[in-house]
């Protein structure tokens, strides 16, 4: 699929976001296809809202924002399109916020280290390979059957740090 986004390239102020965006929808439609599975209106919608920014986004600030497209959106609407982008793994849930981003590595299953910034909201994934074959040495050693992997870090991000530096 597409190959020329560096997963590890944070998100630089003034970038193309829309190039993000439009990233992001191709490779869903894409992906949907080769699945056999709908992207419908509604789940599109949802994702596109979720792609407007990086920041992490509530169920209830997509049902606000889609009510202008879809008058009669109700909360199940949206938390139906939520788990289909889950499970095909175009979006994560960030559990610490009880929010949602877009992903960029879709179409693998993969292991993600959020970097959640506390200033701006702004969610950077990366990717968590070398970090989870030692958790998941200590998982073993432990017995411990784990249901999500998911490594979230709160902070403030290298952009929202350098405006309190100046
Ligand atoms: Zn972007
Ligand atoms: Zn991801
Ligand atoms: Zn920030």
């Amino acid at each position: 699929m597409k190959s020329d986004v560096d997963q590890n390239q944070p998100y630089p102020e003034g970038h193309d976001h829309r190039r993000c965006v439009a990233d992001a929808l191709s490779s869903a439609g894409q992906l949907c296809i080769v699945r056999g599975v709908q992207l419908t209106t509604i789940r599109q919608q949802v994702l596109e809202l979720i792609w407007e920014s990086h920041k992490a986004v509530k169920a209830y600030e997509l049902l606000d924002r889609i009510k202008p497209l879809q008058s009669a959106a109700k909360p199940a609407t949206i938390y139906r399109a939520l788990d289909f982008l889950m499970e095909q793994g175009l979006i994560h849930r960030v559990e610490s916020l009880n929010a949602f981003v877009g992903c960029r590595c879709s179409g693998q299953p993969h292991e993600q280290l959020l970097l959640i910034c506390k200033a701006c909201q702004e969610v950077e994934e990366r990717s968590a390979g070398d970090v989870m074959q030692t958790i998941v040495r200590e998982l073993a050693a432990a017995n411990f059957i784990a249901h999500s992997k998911a490594i979230e870090i709160q902070g403030i991000c290298a952009k929202c740090a350098a405006q309190t530096v100046s």
